[in-house]
């Protein structure tokens, strides 16, 4: 694997992570991805672009997130260190506003007026929201109506923010289908609008993209680690839904081979089960969805299966590409946390350190909490905390049997 990491430059140029990515797509869009590639191409390498970004993420989100040291946790735990880089102090609550930021940036430069996006639990359609209001750009919203229902608050705030959300009644009415309905909605007006695509997956460039936007939270613990902490860490872990947290805080540790990443799925009620939304935990086979090859839970006539878990963040049959050849290439593992574990983990974090974190961000902090007392005391362990608890309140309570 040494060779993976001293020469990791992935994706190829036509997209390809190792067998996985790529753009599977129809005819009409390849000149839209075209458009795309050509822009990003141009403008990740522009001074003031970079600049516009970085001032953006400095004073309109609050970076940097600070590194936080969960001191009575790891205490009570009695192992290693646990600390936390504190995604949930961003504007919106969680990682995705940064890449939201890039995107409207790219789009303001392409001229493109609307921009539109897919949403499951309605965080990343909320942040697209936000950043549409920003620049003044029309926004659309595709959102499965199952769950519409499920977060109703997001809904409220996205038309706050002014933007449409379109109701998505198609397929199981979650996350999957807005997606799909989002591309549709690509095709038909790809000369004024402009994709926001929330995680690292769909076709070539956003894989790409999205973790060159993200990669800053891993650039920024790269300082921070020995400034406040005297030296890398030995272990990062961060939880995997499409995978844009975990390959933001992994991407600029690639090169460092004492440092081990550890992405982590959702297990759901086990894996055993079969109710989970863990296609890498689980061993699942290769296929295509959303323009991409990738691991892909599915049955034994390729029909993409029903996941499941606590948090709707983690609730995807897929997982980014890169995500996929980095666990084949060896140079990253991945391990599955259950929705119990992950409740008990929240817990933790409310009660030792008063912090809420967002149920998706509990599942990385769960695996830290099975590790830490395994390893001695001097041990690091830098748990990606992707966001904020609060819009989880009525999912946790309702499993305490409260009601409110
Ligand atoms: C959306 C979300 C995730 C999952 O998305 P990734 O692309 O896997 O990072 C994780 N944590 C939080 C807080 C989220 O909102």
């Amino acid at each position: 694997m040494a060779n993976v990491q001293q020469q990791y430059s992935y994706p190829d140029a036509r997209g390809y992570f190792g067998p996985y990515g790529g753009v599977f797509v129809a005819e009409t869009l390849i000149p839209a991805l075209e458009e795309l590639r050509g822009a990003f191409e141009t403008y990740r390498n522009d001074a003031a672009f970079l600049a516009e970004f970085e001032n953006e993420l400095k004073h309109y989100a609050g970076r940097p997130s600070p590194i936080c040291h969960a001191r009575r946790l790891s205490e009570k735990l009695g192992g290693a260190q646990i600390l936390l880089k504190r995604e949930d102090l961003n504007h919106t609550g969680a990682h995705k506003v940064n890449n939201c930021i890039g995107q409207a940036l790219l789009a303001r430069r392409m001229g493109k007026p609307r921009v539109i996006a897919e949403t499951g639990a309605g965080q990343h359609g909320v942040a697209t929201a936000t950043v549409a209001a920003r620049h003044g750009f029309e926004c659309v919203v595709y959102m499965g109506t199952e769950d519409m229902a499920r977060q109703a608050a997001n809904v409220y705030r996205m038309k706050l923010l002014g933007a449409t959300v379109v109701p998505v009644a198609s397929g199981s009415r979650t996350l999957k289908d807005a997606l799909n309905e989002a591309m549709r909605d690509w095709v038909t007006n790809v000369s004024n609008t402009f994709y926001i695509l929330g995680t690292v997956a769909g076709p070539h460039p956003y894989p790409m993209m999205v973790r060159d936007f993200q990669t800053v939270i891993g650039k920024e613990c790269l300082t921070q680690m020995p400034e406040a902490f005297g030296r890398q860490p030995d272990m990062v872990i961060a939880c995997v839904g499409g995978g844009s947290n975990a390959i933001g805080i992994f991407y600029p540790y690639i090169p460092c081979e004492n440092v081990r990443l550890v992405g982590v799925e959702a297990a759901g009620e086990g894996i055993g089960t079969g109710r989970h939304s863990a296609p890498l935990t689980a061993n699942a086979k290769a296929g295509v969805l959303h323009g991409n090859r990738t691991c892909l839970m599915q049955d034994e006539n390729g029909q993409v299966i029903e996941t499941h878990s606590i948090s709707a963040g983690l609730d995807y049959p897929g997982v980014g590409p890169e995500h996929a050849w980095l666990k084949d290439s060896g140079r990253a593992e991945y391990v599955a946390v259950t929705d119990t574990e992950a409740l008990d983990a929240f817990h933790a974090l409310c009660h030792f350190e008063g912090i809420i974190p967002a149920l998706e961000s509990s599942h990385a902090l769960a695996q830290a909490m099975k590790v830490a007392p395994t390893l001695p005391r001097d041990r690091l362990l830098l748990v990606c905390l992707s966001g904020r608890g609060d819009k989880d309140m009525h999912t946790v309570a309702e499993r305490s049997g409260i009601q409110f």
